[in-house]
């Protein structure tokens, strides 16, 4: 549990605040993410509940007990890190008993802890081996089995796929998946810059914002109703259409931009949140994926003119700009690999309902 934590770097002139009222709780046998851009302050977030930085403001408990000032190795926790930050002069083994062996754990339960752990990373063969004798994958690997030999409550993961090529992040991925079924008692907090990671691992996602934490919800509920146009844009790169709220009956509501007028989901009003008051301006967030591209003849396309087209395999990525709504551009993913001429006018047409409704920031 993290209760009003606040985290601040150096002193005098030269601080940085890197945490503020950071409040989390995180279950037993949860995996929670924190998502968000570079310096948003999940590393801080991770240190702070490892003990490796000391919070100015609020508490962090485990289990109940307050354990702000404790040392980190008093914590019981299992950290990994993105650099792997294994012994370089130690085998494998020795790197995987460490923490046992400093918490005096004897040595024929050493031997098994330390087998149990490599196993379940599938380097059971590699006891012997020296860390640069290894691939970065199982280097990894071996940080992870060093991290589980303690048995931690609570394992923290900070960017663990980050220095991996695209491929074996990939089967790493399934990997902690599997680890994640494994360990069903292990309350996990992932840190990442990656939405992919985030959705695959997280049962709930954190996303951070200038050392504040923006929306937090499961993965499901971020993406279908994001709370946030920060977190719209964050978790799959969402189209924010200014728009204006017409007549509104539950959670649908008419709006209109560019002389048009679609539905949208608007959703529940909530703590924080206001109304969606008709006449009143919001954001109209559509996923790239969800536009058409059809004939200009079509009745109710919109006409737009292709800016940027870029084929990425699956879908080719389409930038376009919108009559009728200046300096705004939309992003529309199409299947296949399709070209355009660059500056050639299509139709678009919107799903019904078009989108979800966020609140201007
Ligand atoms: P993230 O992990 O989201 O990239 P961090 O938690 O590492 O972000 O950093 C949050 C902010 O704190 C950033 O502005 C970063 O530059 C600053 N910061 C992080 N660690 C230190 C440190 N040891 N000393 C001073 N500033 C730091
Ligand atoms: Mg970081």
């Amino acid at each position: 549990t993290f209760d009003r934590v606040g985290v601040t770097y150096g002193r005098g002139n030269k601080t940085t605040t890197a945490l503020v009222d950071f409040n989390l709780r995180v279950a037993v046998g949860e995996t929670v993410a924190l998502l968000g851009p570079s310096g948003s302050g999940k590393s801080t977030a991770l240190n702070a509940l490892a003990g490796f930085v000391r919070p100015a403001t609020g508490t962090v408990r485990l289990a109940g007990r307050d354990v702000t000032d404790l040392p980190p190795a008093k914590r019981g926790i299992g950290v990994v890190l993105q650099s792997y930050a294994l012994f370089p002069h130690m085998r494998v083994y020795d790197n995987v008993a460490f923490g046992l062996t400093s918490r005096r754990v004897p040595r024929g339960e050493v031997a098994s802890r330390v087998a149990e752990a490599l196993d379940m990373v599938g380097m059971s063969a590699y006891g012997k081996r020296l860390p640069r004798e290894l691939s970065g994958g199982q280097q990894q690997r071996i940080a992870i089995a060093r991290a589980l030999a303690i048995r931690p409550s609570v394992l923290l993961l900070d960017e663990p796929l980050a220095a991996l090529d695209a491929q074996l992040r990939q089967s790493m991925l399934a990997e902690l998946q599997r680890l994640k079924e494994a360990l069903p008692d292990t309350a996990m907090l992932y840190v990442t810059h990656d939405q992919g990671e985030a959705l695959a691992l997280a049962d709930r996602i954190v996303v951070m914002k200038d050392a504040r934490l923006m929306d937090v919800d499961t993965a499901e509920n971020l993406w279908k109703r994001p709370p946030t146009s920060f977190t719209a844009a964050f978790l799959g790169g969402a189209n924010l259409i200014p728009c204006t709220v017409g007549r509104v009956i539950g959670t649908s509501a008419l709006v209109t931009f560019a002389h048009k007028t679609v539905s949208a989901e608007a959703p529940q009003p909530t703590v924080g949140r206001a109304d969606w008051a008709p006449h009143s301006k919001a954001l109209l967030c559509i996923r790239p994926h969800a536009v058409k591209v059809v004939g200009l003849g079509d009745r109710d396309a919109l006409r737009a003119k292709v800016n940027a087209a870029v084929w990425r395999g699956a879908t080719t990525r389409l930038t376009v700009s919108v009559h009728g709504l200046p300096d705004q551009v939309i992003d529309v993913d199409v299947p296949g690999a399709t070209t355009y001429d660059l500056g050639a006018e299509i139709g678009l047409r919107f799903p019904e309902p078009a989108g979800v409704l966020v609140q201007c920031p």
